[in-house]
């Protein structure tokens, strides 16, 4: 049997992209399981499929998911490109490491896009901000839709992969994915806010082709940015500079606040851990405290 995968589901049917490319509309037959647990089939799930009529069948099976996204309902991405915008709004790296984190628990590469570029003067602030990231390993793209400087080098992080956007309201994502996918319009902040909220939520997520291999999701991730169902001792292994660190810690289960033979506190005193991120690691690490003492 083919196995296809769902790009878009609209009440009760499944578009299913077959490997010939072709969109196969699909009911689904019977009930998935997956680890005993009821499976609704999600927007990016591998499915295998029978076809019963042309560009018309049924899904029979969900394959097992690499990542799941829950905002929006996606499976099978492999990627977040957290945008940021450099002026208007003003930069700000604790969102950014917010969506870091959770990307990093969803599994995700991660990619960072400052958008704006045009409304700042030379690449000082660039610079410094790819600074922060370099021992995390987050490449840093500075791009603008008014002047297309790093738009082409966006594509080539997104080819071959299927990528979701993530970031705050107003740093550009609708206006990057409108250049990316100039075929679909989508509302940007200034239209969106005429029209009053609530207009993107009712949107089904799309998996949009780029022609590059690559696909993005029409609608951007993450927008619960809780650390709801996070443990304490789980967070630094989502900061992956501390990640490789933290195993030559002393203590097992280290939070790396001020134990004795901390590996990550002694990389961040020598500089080798941004001190910007280590302090965006104690305030993640303080609100994982209060919402379990809320529970
Ligand atoms: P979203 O809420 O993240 O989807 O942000 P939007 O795409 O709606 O953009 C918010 C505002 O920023 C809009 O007024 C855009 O025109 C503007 N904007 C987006 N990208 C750029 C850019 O590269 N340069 C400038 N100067 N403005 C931009
Ligand atoms: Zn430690």
């Amino acid at each position: 049997m083919p196995v296809g995968q769902i790009v878009k589901a609209i009440s009760g049917f499944y578009y299913v992209r077959s490997p010939e490319g072709e969109e196969i509309q699909c009911r689904a037959r019977g009930v998935f399981k997956f680890k005993k647990k009821k499976l609704t089939p999600l927007v990016g799930d591998y499915v295998q499929y029978e076809m019963t009529g042309p560009g018309e069948g049924f899904v029979t099976s969900v394959e097992p998911r690499q990542t799941e996204l829950l905002r929006p309902p996606i499976a099978n991405v492999d990627q977040a490109v957290v945008v940021c915008s450099l002026r208007e709004p003003e930069f700000q790296q604790m969102p950014v490491d917010r969506f870091l984190v959770h990307g990093e628990r969803a599994g995700l590469d991660l990619v960072i896009c400052l958008t704006k570029r045009d409304l700042v003067d030379d690449d000082s602030e660039v610079e410094r901000i790819r600074a922060i990231y370099q021992t995390a390993g987050y490449p840093v793209i500075a791009t603008s839709i008014r002047t297309q400087v790093g738009i082409d080098e966006l594509k080539k992080y997104l080819a071959e992969r299927t990528s979701v956007f993530a970031g705050q309201s107003g740093v550009g994502k609708s206006s990057l994915l409108n250049q990316l996918l100039p075929d679909r319009k989508l509302q940007t902040g200034a239209v969106s806010q005429k029209l009053g909220r609530g207009r993107h939520t009712t949107r089904q997520v799309e998996l949009i082709p780029l022609g590059n291999g690559g696909q993005v999701a029409d609608t951007p991730g993450f927008s619960q940015l809780t650390f709801q169902g996070f443990e304490p001792e789980e967070l630094s292994d989502c900061f992956p500079e501390m990640r490789e660190r933290s195993a030559r810690c002393r203590f097992r289960g280290c939070l790396h606040l001020n134990e004795p033979g901390c590996a990550v506190k002694e990389a961040v005193e020598n500089q080798e851990i941004h001190a910007g991120r280590y302090n965006n690691y104690l305030q993640f690490l303080t609100e994982i405290k209060e919402e379990q003492q809320r529970r």
